[in-house]
Formats: structure tokens, C-alpha cells, sequence
């Protein structure tokens, strides 16, 4: 699977998990790996194209992709050493943990592979 193949799914996983540019239901999403970076298009308006780490990095999807539980169990950190049990927002503590990961697509991409094994 390549780093766009990556990408792609972690954005969809976003969507899925109600992610919404701006909040601003008109507003539409996605990846296009020709040029690596992701659009967004809303209502009429033309199509804009954006750094994926601009994307990643946004609270706003991190809160949706992560959801905003206020408790981080084990089981909620497949790619992250912490061991869990920690007090703090879900989405501020895996954030944080993409921010200093080497790999920060690689980060997220783990979260949709621990989440489609569970049944
Ligand atoms: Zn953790």
C-alpha cells in the first residue's frame, strides 16, 4: 500500500466519521493523488487545493477522526506507546502523538486498520 493509497483511506475515514470543512454542510472533500494534496469544494464555489498536513494537523479533524472522549484507553492507541489509561481528550492525545510520530500518515492509517479488525 503506498502513501497515497494511505492518505486517500485516512481521508474517507474522516468523512465517514463526519468530518466537514469549515462546517459547512455545502462543502465537499477529497484526495487527489496526482498532485498529493486534497481539495475542497463548497456549494457553487471553485475547487481548492491544500497541503495534506494542513488537513491532518486541524483540530477540527482530528477531533472527528479520533472522536472526543475524554479518556484514552489501550485500545484506542494501536500506534502509540503510551499504554493508555490517560485522562485527556482523545483527539488532543493522538494529535499530539501524530505531531512527534515519525510518520504522521502512518499514525493515522494504523487507527483504520486496529478499528476494521475489531468485528
Ligand atoms: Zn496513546
Amino acid at each position: 500500500m503506498t502513501k497515497q493509497d494511505k492518505l486517500q483511506a485516512v481521508i474517507e475515514y474522516g468523512v465517514k466519521k463526519e468530518y466537514l470543512p469549515y462546517k459547512d454542510p455545502s462543502c465537499l472533500i477529497g484526495y487527489t493523488k496526482k498532485e498529493n494534496k486534497f481539495w475542497i469544494q463548497c456549494g457553487m464555489g471553485g475547487i481548492s487545493y491544500h497541503n495534506i498536513y494542513e488537513l491532518i494537523f486541524s483540530h477540527d479533524f482530528a477531533k472527528a477522526f479520533w472522536g472526543k472522549g475524554d479518556r484514552v484507553v489501550k485500545e484506542h492507541c494501536p500506534g502509540c506507546e503510551c499504554g493508555g489509561d490517560i485522562y485527556q481528550q482523545k483527539w488532543k492525545h493522538h494529535l499530539q502523538q501524530a505531531v512527534i510520530s515519525e510518520d504522521p500518515i502512518d499514525y493515522y492509517f494504523k487507527k483504520i486498520e486496529s478499528s476494521n479488525k475489531q468485528p
